[in-house]
C-alpha cells in the first residue's frame, strides 16, 4: 500500500507523517524522515494519531436544534440569520470565532467572508489565547510579524535559552533537537518558575517568580551592556533606539535587585548573564509562559530587545524564537485570521484596505480592528453580538472565566458551531451544528512554528455528510449573495488566490509573500512539498519599517500584586504531555490517557503541610471566577505559594478539573491575549 505524506494534527512543530491506510478508517502512522520539521521523528501525540480516527462521537450531519437537516435547510438559514441580523443591527452586531486548528485555506475563505463581504473584523480565533502576545511584539519590533528563526538555528547553537516553555512536553520534538545540541556541547538555561521535566534536565534552571520575565530580561541587557557584548555596529546600521532607552532599561536592573524582583539566587543569575554575554550563537525559545501574560508583549519585546542589541538576529545559530502551540496558528496569522490584522501581513491602513478590497472585489472592507477574543465574548454577554459562528473550537471550556463565556452562549440569539465533534459543552449551546471534516478527511496547508508550509491530506472518504470548512463557509457566502466571490470548487483554488493576495500590490515592503506559488495546476498543490517562505529574515540587518530598522521598545516591570487575603495563592496552568486542548481526539487513545489519568493540582509541600492536603486526596481549587475539583499531587517542583492545574479536562469529560472556570479574563493591552498564569486562587481540602 502506497504511504501518503501529510502533517501532524497537533502541535505548531508541524511534524511530516506516513500514513499508509490499511483498512476502512485504519492506518498506520510513521514520521516522514524527508520532512524538514522532524527528520522522521514523532511524539507519543503523533505516533498514537491512528487510535484516534474512530468516529465514535462525530457529528456526522447538519442539526438544527436536536433535529437533523439537509445541508440546504441548514446553510440557507444561516445565511439569513446572518444576513437579517447585520440588516437590522449593522455588521459588528455578528462575529465569527475561528481556530488553529483550521487549515490555511479555511481560514482564509472565513477572514475574507467577514472582512470583505460582511464588513467587520469581527472574526478572532483560538490562537489570541496562545501566540497573540508574540505578534504585537513582533509587529512592534519589526514591523511585521515575521517569526525570524528556523529549527536549523537551533542545531547550530551554543547557547539556547527555554523561557515559560515546558518544551519535553509541549513540543516534544522541538525538545529532542535540542537535547541533541546540547549533547554536542550546547548550554541550556530554562526560565520557568515549575521545576518542569525540562528544567530538570537544563544546565541552570531559573525558577522565577511569576511575571517577573521583564526585569529578568532587563537586568540580562544592563548586564551585557555593561560587559561590552552589545553589538554597537549592528545597533548603529540596523537599530533605531528611543532617546531614553538605555535609562529605562539600566534603572533599577542591576544584578541585586533583579534577583529580589525574580526570586533566584544572585549567583544563578549571574550565571545565566555571563553565558548570554559571552555566547553569540544563542537562541531564546518562548511559548505561553511569556504570552499568556497580561504583560506578554512587553515580556515578548524584553526578548527581543536583547537579541537585537546583541544583534543575535538573522545569523545562522542566533535569534529569539517564537514557538507556536496549534498546528496552524501561523497560517492563521498569514491569512489575517487575528480581528487585529487585515490580511496577508497587513494592518488596516487605508492604502491597506484599498487593496485588499479591490484584490477581492468587495462590496465592504472592514475599516477597523474587531473584537479579540475576550472582548468578543464580554460583548456577546452584552447582548451586542447577537450571531456567532464557532469554527473547530470550544470556548465554552478553554476561554479564561468559561463559566461567564458558556452564559453568554446561552444567552446569544443565533449560535453555529460546525465542528467534528457531536457533542461538546460549546454545542450544547448551538442553535444549528454543521459536520466538519476532521483530519485525515480534508485537503489544505499548515505553517509551522518555523514558518514551513507543509499539506495536510485526506487518507479517507468524507463520513456521513461531513464537509471541510472552507466548503462551509464558502456556501453561507454564496448564500449571501456573493457567488462569483466564493465560487471555490477545490482547496487549490483558495490556496493560488491567498498567495495572489500575498504578492498583489506587494511593494516588497511585507517580507510576507508566497511568489511563484499562485501559478500551477491543481496537480502542482497535491505534489506540493514542504518549504519555508521568508528567506533569512533580517539576514541584511534590514527590517520592514518605514526605515528599514527595527525598533528597541523600552518596556517596564510591572509591580507584581501582593497576595490578596481571600485568594493568597497563584495559579499557573498549561498542559500535560499527552493530552491535547480539550481531549476530543487524545482522549480517544487509551495509551495516551495512561501518563495522566485525571486532572491533579500540583501543590508545593510546605504549602501542603500547612493547608493540611495530602498527596492523592481531594481538593477544591477556587478563584472569584468559579472552583472545581482536583486530586492533590504533592511535588517540590511547585514553587511554594503556586498551584499548577492542566487545561484539558471539561464538564462533559470529568466532574473535577474544570480549569476554564477559574483565570481571570483579563489581557494584555497591546495583544489582548489573556493571562492564564497567574490568577489568584486558593485551595482547600474537601
Ligand atoms: Fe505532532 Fe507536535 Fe508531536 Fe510533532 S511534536 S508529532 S507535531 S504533537
Amino acid at each position: 500500500m502506497a504511504s501518503i505524506n501529510t502533517t501532524c494534527a497537533y502541535c505548531g512543530v508541524g511534524c511530516g507523517i506516513r500514513a499508509t491506510v490499511t483498512g476502512a478508517r485504519q492506518v498506520r502512522i510513521e514520521g516522514d524522515p524527508d520532512h524538514p520539521a522532524n527528520r522522521g521523528r514523532l511524539c507519543s501525540k503523533g505516533t498514537h494519531l491512528g487510535e484516534t480516527v474512530g468516529l465514535e462521537g462525530r457529528l456526522l450531519h447538519p442539526m438544527i436544534g436536536r433535529r437533523r437537516a439537509s445541508w440546504d435547510k441548514a446553510l440557507d438559514l444561516v445565511a439569513r440569520r446572518f444576513r437579517d441580523t447585520i440588516a437590522q443591527h449593522g455588521p459588528d452586531s455578528v462575529a465569527f470565532y475561528v481556530s488553529g486548528q483550521l487549515l490555511t485555506e479555511d481560514y482564509y475563505v472565513a477572514n475574507k467572508l467577514m472582512k470583505g463581504f460582511i464588513g467587520s473584523a469581527n472574526i478572532d480565533t483560538n490562537s489570541r489565547l496562545c501566540m497573540a502576545s508574540a505578534v504585537a511584539g513582533h509587529n512592534r519590533a519589526f514591523g511585521e510579524d515575521v517569526v525570524p528563526a528556523t529549527y536549523d538555528d537551533i542545531d547550530a547553537a551554543d547557547l539556547i535559552v527555554l523561557v515559560g516553555s515546558n518544551t519535553a512536553w509541549c513540543h516534544p520534538i522541538v525538545y529532542q533537537r535540542i537535547r541533541a545540541r546540547c549533547d554536542a556541547g550546547a548550554k541550556l538555561v530554562v526560565i520557568d518558575p515549575r521545576r518542569t521535566e525540562t528544567a530538570e534536565q537544563a544546565d541552570l534552571h531559573l525558577a522565577i517568580r511569576p511575571g517577573s520575565d521583564v526585569a529578568l530580561m532587563n537586568g540580562a541587557l544592563a548586564w551585557v551592556r555593561a560587559a561590552g557584548a552589545v553589538d554597537e555596529e549592528f545597533l548603529a546600521a540596523s537599530v533605531a533606539v528611543p532617546a531614553d532607552f538605555w535609562a529605562t532599561v539600566e534603572e533599577g536592573y542591576d544584578l541585586w535587585s533583579v534577583a529580589k524582583t525574580c526570586d533566584v539566587a544572585p549567583a544563578d543569575l549571574r550565571r545565566f548573564y555571563e553565558w548570554f554575554a559571552a555566547i553569540p550563537r544563542t537562541v531564546t525559545l518562548f511559548s505561553q509562559g511569556i504570552n499568556q501574560s497580561t504583560a506578554g508583549t512587553d515580556q515578548v519585546n524584553a526578548i527581543l530587545n536583547l537579541h537585537l542589541a546583541t544583534g543575535r538576529i538573522g545569523k545562522p545559530g542566533a535569534a529569539p524564537f517564537s514557538i507556536t502551540g496549534q498546528p496552524n496558528a501561523m497560517g492563521g496569522r498569514e491569512v489575517g485570521g487575528l480581528a487585529s490584522t487585515l490580511a496577508a501581513h497587513m494592518d488596516f491602513a487605508p492604502d491597506n484596505r484599498a487593496r485588499v478590497q479591490r484584490f477581492w472585489a468587495a462590496p465592504a472592507i472592514a475599516a477597523k480592528p474587531g473584537l479579540k477574543a475576550v472582548d468578543l465574548f464580554r460583548e456577546l454577554g452584552q447582548g451586542r453580538i447577537k450571531a456567532l459562528w464557532i469554527m473547530a473550537t470550544n470556548p465554552a471550556v478553554s476561554m479564561p472565566d468559561a463559566g461567564s463565556v458558556r452564559d453568554a452562549l446561552a444567552a446569544c440569539p443565533f449560535v453555529v458551531v460546525s465542528d467534528v465533534i457531536a457533542e461538546t459543552d460549546t454545542s450544547a449551546h448551538a442553535h444549528v451544528r454543521l459536520p466538519a471534516a476532521a483530519w485525515g478527511e480534508k485537503d489544505g496547508t499548515v505553517t509551522n512554528s518555523d514558518r514551513t508550509i507543509s499539506r495536510q491530506r485526506a487518507l479517507f472518504p468524507l463520513p456521513g455528510e461531513a464537509k471541510p470548512d472552507w466548503w462551509i463557509v464558502k456556501e453561507v457566502g454564496r448564500r449571501m449573495g456573493w457567488a462569483t466571490a466564493f465560487a471555490y470548487d477545490r482547496p487549490a483554488e483558495i490556496w493560488r488566490e491567498h498567495c495572489r493576495l500575498s504578492t498583489y500590490e506587494n511593494d516588497g515592503r511585507r517580507l510576507f509573500a508566497l511568489p511563484g506559488r499562485s501559478s500551477g495546476g491543481n496537480a502542482d498543490y497535491d505534489a506540493m512539498q514542504p518549504f519555508r517562505w521568508g528567506d533569512a529574515p533580517f539576514a541584511d540587518g534590514r527590517f520592514p519599517t518605514p526605515d528599514g530598522r527595527a525598533r528597541l521598545v523600552p518596556v517596564a516591570q510591572k509591580a507584581i500584586p501582593a497576595p490578596l487575603r481571600d485568594w493568597p495563592m497563584t495559579l499557573n496552568t498549561g498542559r500535560y504531555r499527552d493530552h491535547w486542548h480539550t481531549m476530543t481526539r487524545t482522549g480517544l487513545a487509551p495509551k495516551l490517557a495512561r501518563h495522566r489519568e485525571e486532572p491533579l493540582v500540583e501543590v508545593n509541600p510546605d504549602d501542603a503541610a500547612r493547608l493540611m492536603l495530602s498527596d492523592g486526596s481531594l481538593a477544591r481549587v477556587g478563584t472569584p471566577q468559579g472552583e472545581s475539583l482536583y486530586r492533590v499531587s504533592v511535588v517540590a517542583s511547585q514553587r511554594p505559594g503556586e498551584l499548577f492545574v492542566p487545561i484539558h479536562w471539561t464538564d462533559r469529560t470529568a466532574t473535577g478539573g474544570r480549569t476554564g472556570r477559574l483565570p481571570r479574563p483579563l489581557t494584555d493591552p497591546y495583544s489582548g491575549q489573556p493571562g492564564f498564569k497567574a490568577s489568584p486562587v486558593r485551595i482547600a481540602p474537601v
